[in-house]
């Protein structure tokens, strides 16, 4: 993607006045990785992340299928015209390519939403590695915030890291669920129930309510039970639906109060720079191994030693120190150093 010349105050403007377009260019700049890109968007941040940090920033998880899109729709909406905020829907799904599959945070499965003026909807940064992905999400929500949106929801699909990598970027992780399908068991294995702060068993409405309170009060014992502190806070396990609206509101209310818990006793501090603290390191390790990857000197070295290898096993081992040095004589020449 060719992102023309870049006036990097021109765009900070823009974007703290709200500019939907100049928004926009600020998001595809944030999810680049060519080098130049990325010196930009520093910049860019830098400059916006003064004005950030006031947001409601809430994660949200559950299997394919669970209902994320119409939830967040239906929410997103309602915080619309209940409270006048502005809205802005994120998403972290690694396996996304933006031609097909799976997109999560898409703008025609939340079309109400996405067609309001008080809302953005950015589908996840298509394919690569999580790291990526979670990086350039995380800097959307920098954007986001310095553009004024109040509340920021980061859509995420239910298995495996891409959940723990969106944890570390909010304050409230909300779990939804289906009544039947199982994935109350499957989520305890995968340890995402211990990330949630709030739970709601979605789709409560015509012949399935009664399931959705059962399947609520069963999550609510798995909850006891995956909570190893005993201090901890207990999390509420709630039901809605996204059709009838019902039970919306408790649910927000839910993640407000949730925040306003962290507040209390100082632990947003902690909990936002704990995650400062890691994503530090996340972009000192992502740099690195970007820089592993695309520098074309390291690269050359790497083809010749890969065409060569055998099967012995110090072959590799003398294949990873030359490269390490090619690396080594790259590093006083890379964008960073
Ligand atoms: P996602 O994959 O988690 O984003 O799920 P979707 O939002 O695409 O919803 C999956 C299916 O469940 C769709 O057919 C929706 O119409 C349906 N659905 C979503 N929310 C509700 C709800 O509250 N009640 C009922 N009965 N169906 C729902």
């Amino acid at each position: 993607m060719v992102i023309m010349p870049i006036d990097v105050p021109e765009l900070v403007e823009q974007v703290l006045a709200g500019s939907r377009q100049h928004i926009a260019k600020a998001l595809t700049l944030v999810e680049s990785s060519k080098p130049a890109h990325r010196e930009n968007a520093r910049e860019m941040l830098r400059q916006l992340a003064p004005h950030t940090g006031d947001a409601i920033r809430v994660g949200i998880s559950g299997v394919p299928g669970a209902g994320k899109s119409t939830f967040i729709n239906a929410v997103g909406g309602k915080l619309i015209d209940d409270f006048d905020y502005k809205v802005a829907v994120l998403a972290v799904d690694p396996s996304s390519t933006r031609t097909g599959g799976s997109i999560l945070g898409d703008r025609t499965r939340m079309g109400d939403l996405a067609n309001r003026d008080k809302a953005f909807v950015r589908p996840s940064p298509s394919g690569g590695h999580l790291g990526g992905v979670a990086r350039a999400t995380r800097e959307a929500m920098i954007v986001m915030e310095a553009a004024g949106y109040n509340v920021v929801l980061v859509e995420t699909v239910g298995v495996g890291q891409s959940e723990v990598a969106v944890a570390g970027m909010v304050d409230t992780f909300l779990m939804l669920s289906v009544a039947g399908t199982g994935d109350q068991l499957q989520g305890i294995k995968k340890g995402i129930l211990e990330l949630a702060d709030v739970v709601a068993v979605n789709k409560a409405d015509g012949d399935n309510a009664g399931n959705a309170r059962v399947s609520a009060r069963d999550l609510s014992i798995a909850m006891k039970l995956v909570s190893s502190d005993a201090d901890k806070r207990r999390v509420p396990v709630l039901t809605c639906s996204s059709y009838t609206k019902e039970g919306l509101d408790d649910v927000w209310q839910a993640i407000v109060d949730h925040r306003a818990y962290l507040e209390k006793d100082g632990s947003l501090r902690v909990r936002r720079t704990e995650q400062q603290r890691e994503w530090l390191w996340n972009m000192v390790r992502n740099e690195i191994l970007e820089s592993l990857d695309t520098d074309p000197s390291v690269q050359q070295t790497a083809a010749r030693i890969e065409a060569g290898l055998g099967i012995e096993a110090t072959s590799a081992l003398e294949g990873a120190e030359e490269i390490l040095r090619a690396f080594a004589r790259a590093v006083p020449n890379l964008p960073w150093a």
